[in-house]
């Protein structure tokens, strides 16, 4: 088959590659649409997993199905989070090896979905897997994981309707965590990005104020919307250390801050602002609800298809991966094997 191999910063390459195998617990996938993320540009444009394939947001087709593989037939139209634990901790003994502490996801630990044929072990329909309706396209399916990242945060927040919202980081998660504050009625969402096509759409999501980080302080225009009041809830999707402390100081004492995305960089902090306001810092990395996100997409709820900017043949995963990284215009840019 033919994959999209990494071979270091700024170096993919189409080379032919043996064919996935398929895990008694898991199905071999045709891949259809494969999103890049921005965890991929990190390693993109670094280096580091020379020969890896990279590719966790994806849907597809199952093409051949393990032996203890429950729900599924041929050619059912799928999306799933791949993931494997080391099989023989507690937690993975338990059932639930999202936990264990050796966990490898698609994409990076285990071969991932910039290919034509994927295998997904652990492929449990419900669980980290999901059938798409017929109303949801591939492209669409490819945006569930991100989706299903931006549902999970929110949910672990519970935010009121009249909670006053901030979101920093206008990727396709954050302005997924946008539209679900919206659809759970909240009215105050304050969000900061850079790139216009993002904050333009972030706009048209729902929040009240969009903020251009290029240009613009978030902290003063949270003043401005709160006052005294603060806000209540920050969800810091960019992964920028800057915005880790910027987070502290538009928080209220007893506020809670989630964060999203993924740090780089190295942030020095004093965990005495912790004690001292009683803020409530989650992280997001662990119960991420696919089919919860596939039903937002059903339902109209969630609309990711005007995040989804640029589509490319896999021959042309280099282009895409540089667009996704340098274009103005880039939210999602799509891979189609
Ligand atoms: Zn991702
Ligand atoms: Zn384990």
């Amino acid at each position: 088959m033919k994959a999209a191999v990494f071979h270091g910063a700024h170096d993919i390459r189409i080379e032919e590659y043996p064919y996935p195998k398929l895990p008694d617990d898991g199905v071999i996938i045709k891949v259809h649409s494969s999103g890049i993320c921005g965890s991929d540009l990190h390693m993109y444009s670094r280096g580091g997993g020379d020969g890896m394939i990279m590719g966790h947001e994806f849907s597809g087709d199952i093409v051949e199905i393990g032996k203890d593989v429950k729900d599924v037939k041929i050619c059912d139209r799928v999306v799933a989070i791949g993931g494997v634990g080391c099989g023989e901790c507690y937690w993975c003994q338990q059932g639930q090896y999202i936990k264990c502490s050796k966990l490898s996801f698609l994409g990076y630990g285990i071969k991932g979905a910039f290919a034509e044929y994927t295998a997904i072990p652990n492929f449990k329909i419900g669980m980290y897997a999901e059938k798409l309706p017929d109303s949801v396209s591939y492209e669409e399916g490819a945006t569930a994981e991100p989706l299903s990242v931006a549902l999970y945060a929110v949910n672990q927040v519970q935010p009121k309707p009249d909670d006053i919202c901030v979101v920093t980081g206008l990727g396709i998660i954050g302005i997924c965590v946008v539209q679900i504050l919206r659809s759970r009625g909240v009215k105050t969402i304050i969000a900061s990005g850079r790139r216009s096509k993002r904050l333009e759409i972030a706009k048209q999501s729902g929040a009240e104020v969009v903020v251009d980080a290029a240009k613009e302080d978030i902290v003063p225009v949270v003043e401005k919307v709160a006052g005294s009041r603060k806000a209540d809830v920050v969800f810091e999707v960019a992964g920028v250390p800057e915005l880790f402390h910027k987070s502290l100081q538009m928080v209220h004492r007893g506020g809670k801050i989630n964060l999203v995305g993924l740090y780089m960089e190295q942030v020095t902090w004093s965990p005495s602002v912790i004690v001292g306001n009683d803020i409530t810092i989650i992280g997001c990395g662990l119960r991420w609800d696919l089919p919860g996100a596939v039903e937002l997409l059903a339902s109209g709820k969630v609309d990711t298809k005007p995040m989804i900017t640029h589509e490319f043949p896999l021959d042309q995963t280099k282009e895409a991966f540089e667009t996704q990284l340098t274009s103005q215009d880039a939210i999602k840019v799509i891979v189609k094997p």
